[in-house]
C-alpha cells in the first residue's frame, strides 16, 4: 500500500517524521509536505501561482517539501507519486478538535484525500511549549490506531486527537460543537500602530460521547467524518415548510 503523509506545521516539524517512521511499517510511505507553516490554512488551494516540488532531507525518508498548503501537498503528491490508497496528516502540534474542524489545515490534508477518492486519516496531540509532545512515547498509540483504521476500508475520512500525557486507551468519539465568543483583541506593535489577534475562547460545554470529552478524559480520540454537510432534519423541515412549487418566476 502505498501512503502519501502530509501535515500543515511545514516539512521540518517533529510531528511529521514521527508519523511517517510508524507509516513506514504499514507501506511504502512518501513525505509531501508544505515548506513553510500552513497552520488555519484549512483546504484552500492555490490558484494563482505554480508550485514546485523539491525533494528534502528528512531522518532518510522519502521526503518533498511544496511551497503550497496541505491540501496542495495532497494533490500534487497523488498525481506525481501514482496509486496512492492512503492520505495521513499530522501529527500536529496543536488539538484539533470540534470547531477547530472548519479552520484546520491538518484535517485539511485528510479530507482533500476525500475529495480524491481516497482515504484520509488526520492526527493532532497537544503541544503547550512547557510539556512539548513525547512521539517516542505516541507512536505505539499511532500505531494501533492505524491498524484499527487500515483494517475498516469503509472509514474513509477519520480525525484523530491524542490527549496530553500517556493516552488510557481509544475511543470512538462524534464532533463537539461549540460555538466560540470570537474576540479580535487589539494590541499595539513596536511601531505604535493598533494590530489584532482572533481569540477562540468556548462559550459552551462538552458534552458526552464527543471529542473533546475523550482528549478531557485521556483517551485517544477517533471521529469518524463524511464530505456531505448537509443537514437532513433541517431539509425535511425545509420541504415541509416551503413550497417551492408555489414559486413562479417571470
Ligand atoms: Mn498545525
Amino acid at each position: 500500500m502505498r501512503i502519501l503523509v502530509t501535515n500543515d506545521d511545514g516539512v521540518y516539524s517533529p510531528g511529521i517524521a514521527a508519523l511517517a517512521q510508524v507509516a513506514s511499517r504499514f507501506g511504502e510511505t512518501r513525505v509531501v509536505a508544505p515548506d513553510v507553516e500552513m497552520s488555519s490554512a484549512a483546504q484552500s488551494i492555490t490558484a494563482s501561482r505554480p508550485m514546485s516540488y523539491k525533494r528534502t532531507d528528512l531522518h532518510g525518508l522519502d521526503a518533498w517539501r511544496v511551497n503550497g498548503t496541505p491540501a496542495d501537498c495532497v494533490n500534487l503528491g497523488a498525481s506525481v507519486w501514482e496509486k496512492v490508497e492512503l492520505v495521513l496528516s499530522g501529527i500536529n502540534l496543536g488539538p484539533n478538535l470540534g470547531n477547530a474542524m472548519w479552520h484546520s489545515g491538518t484535517l485539511s490534508g485528510a479530507r482533500q484525500a476525500s475529495l480524491l477518492g481516497l482515504r484520509g486519516i488526520a492526527f493532532s496531540v497537544p503541544a503547550p511549549e512547557s510539556k512539548p509532545p513525547d512521539f517516542e512515547v505516541l507512536k505505539p498509540w499511532v500505531s494501533s490506531v492505524l491498524e484499527i483504521l487500515i483494517a475498516a476500508p469503509e472509514l474513509k475520512l477519520v480525525n484523530v486527537n491524542f490527549p496530553a500525557g500517556v493516552p488510557r486507551g481509544i475511543l470512538w468519539t462524534r464532533q463537539s460543537v461549540r460555538h466560540y465568543d470570537g474576540k479580535v483583541v487589539p494590541g499595539k506593535d513596536p511601531m505604535g500602530r493598533t494590530h489584532y489577534w482572533f481569540t477562540v475562547v468556548p462559550i459552551e460545554g462538552t458534552d458526552a460521547d464527543t471529542d473533546r470529552w475523550a482528549f478531557e478524559r485521556g483517551y485517544v480520540s477517533m471521529t469518524p467524518l463524511r464530505l456531505d454537510l448537509t443537514d437532513e432534519e433541517q431539509l425535511a423541515h425545509a420541504k415541509k415548510l416551503v413550497s417551492l412549487k408555489k414559486i413562479r418566476f417571470g
